[in-house]
């Protein structure tokens, strides 16, 4: 973007136009001598208010040079010479100096890329001119939202994109949540399942507020730091911690969507899929202030995108124990010192909660179902003891073992042909081969299969089949009781439903 700006400035010859010939637009206060054409300025006392030469008398009679009559200039300014005045404008030059030194340069220019030329360009000359300044330290260039094709939208081509039928449909911050989520400089054809993905957002929080609401019941004040915190609850107070550095960076930079991606990510799977199930079933002074601290500063983040769902969180959850009127009005979050061993504890620990949730799903067990037995065996057990009860909570475990070794025991539970490969591999001997297979015990099939090949006698007549036409089910024992197993990192977990 910077290119594109130097490019033009250097392309540029002294004298390029800058009068149009409109009708309305801000006129040249410039009258012209008709007979030599010498050119006599407003002076700088007419110049203080609007001069139009075609209708105000110039500063002198006739034409300084020969004498000539001084006609009015028709000729009008180049919009953007107007427009290239709004940071000198909204910041109350030669009108009130004092608020104006204050204000000037602007502190951030938002704009898009197809108009550096222009409004970027004549705003930094005209600054240059007047103030010897740049007229703001910063200047955002963001892309277009193009036709979901990736075409521009025009009216003529029947591709525009109405806002209102999608403000109705899912609302405000919706649609804020799809803007911030496009990034600098490109443009982005329009897709409307970022807007569905934000309305999921927006219920998302709602429903966290549902939850952590119901700790907050009853309490006079904001919960204050306990002096004992679980593992989850230093873990997820550094998760805050980076989430905060992280977007606060982005949003140093105006790199919104990176910022945007921070939240939702910290706010969908962190807070709400690892944290919220890992403490479900507690209710204790540290998790009261670890779900208060942590929701209130991610809603705090999530406030510029989302302005409305964060100020109904807090309106319905915050605001009678915090002293801002609004979530808009409270400070920004400020990070703490990462707790890096509770980190890496919590991130193991919530891995192991998502590998379980896998398994479950895998089985069509519901997420909130109990198992009656989770071991983790191998890997760094020191570490896993740090967060075991959160572990044990979070996959809804009666009982959780971590233990540096374990002796599975395997058995075969059933052997079954493939009927859909004996069929036309063997025609009408299928039959009779499923048959004498019936009568071979399972253990005795599964070994002949791990040896490479099953041999048996069909209507008399010997047959070889290969592993192929085996599904071997097998199961695995630990003590006794019946398991699965999941490995996940260094760690082996032994699940039993
Ligand atoms: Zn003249």
């Amino acid at each position: 973007m910077k290119v594109r700006l130097e490019d033009w400035t250097k392309s540029l010859e002294w004298d390029w136009v800058l009068s149009r010939q409109r009708i309305f637009a801000t006129p040249i206060p410039v009258w012209e001598c008709a007979k030599c054409g010498h050119a006599v300025c407003a002076t700088e006392e007419q110049a203080r208010r609007y001069v139009d030469p075609t209708t105000d008398a110039a500063p002198a009679d006739r034409c300084p040079e020969c004498g000539g009559e001084l006609v009015g200039c028709t000729d009008v300014f180049d919009t953007w010479m107007d427009s290239s005045g709004s940071s000198l404008y909204n910041t109350y030059w030669e009108r009130d100096p004092e608020l104006h030194r204050r204000l000037f340069p602007m502190s951030l220019r938002p704009q898009s890329h197809d108009i550096i030329r222009t409004w970027a360009f004549y705003s930094i000359l005209r600054s240059e001119q007047i103030k010897e300044s740049k007229p703001w330290n910063d200047i955002m260039i963001h892309g277009f939202i193009m036709a979901p094709d990736g075409t521009p939208m025009h009216t003529s081509a029947g591709n525009v994109i109405d806002p209102l039928p999608i403000l109705e449909n899912y609302g405000a911050d919706a649609l804020r949540y799809y803007a911030a989520t496009c990034s600098l400089g490109i443009d982005h054809a329009f897709r409307e399942k970022d807007v569905v993905r934000g309305k999921k957002i927006c219920i998302k929080v709602y429903n966290l507020g549902q939850f952590v609401g119901r700790y907050f019941e009853g309490l006079k004040a904001a919960p204050e730091r306990p002096a004992e915190l679980r593992s989850s609850d230093r873990w997820i107070l550094s998760k805050l911690s980076q989430t905060i550095k992280n977007v606060t960076e982005n949003f140093e930079v105006y790199q919104f969507d990176k910022a945007m991606k921070y939240i939702e990510d910290f706010i969908w799977h962190v807070f709400a899929d690892d944290y919220v199930e890992m403490v479900k079933n507690r209710d204790d002074e540290a998790v009261r202030y670890a779900l208060y601290t942590v929701f209130l500063d991610a809603v705090k983040m999530l406030a510029p995108f989302m302005p409305h769902i964060a100020e109904e969180i807090y309106q319905t959850r915050y605001a009678a124990f915090n002293g801002a009127r609004s979530i808009h009005l409270t400070s920004w979050p400020e990070p703490e010192e990462v707790d890096e061993k509770a980190v890496e504890a919590g991130d193991t620990a919530a891995r192991f909660i998502a590998a379980v949730r896998a398994w479950k799903a895998e089985r069509k067990i519901g997420v909130g179902a109990d198992i009656s037995r989770l071991e983790i065996v191998g890997g760094d057990s020191a570490m896993y003891r740090m967060s075991g009860e959160d572990i044990r909570q979070g996959v809804r475990a009666k009982t959780l073992a971590i233990a540096e070794r374990a002796d599975l025991v395997e058995t075969v539970t059933s052997v079954k042909p493939v009927y859909a490969k004996l069929g036309p591999a063997f025609k009408d001997r299928a039959k009779a081969i499923v048959a004498a297979l019936g009568r071979i015990p399972a253990g005795e099939l599964a070994a002949m299969i791990a040896e490479g090949a099953v041999t048996l006698d069909a209507d008399g007549q010997k047959v070889k089949m290969g592993p192929e036409f085996f599904e071997v089910r097998k199961s695995l024992s630990l003590d006794g009781r019946e398991v699965s197993t999941v490995q996940c990192g260094d760690a082996l977990l032994v699940i039993e439903q």
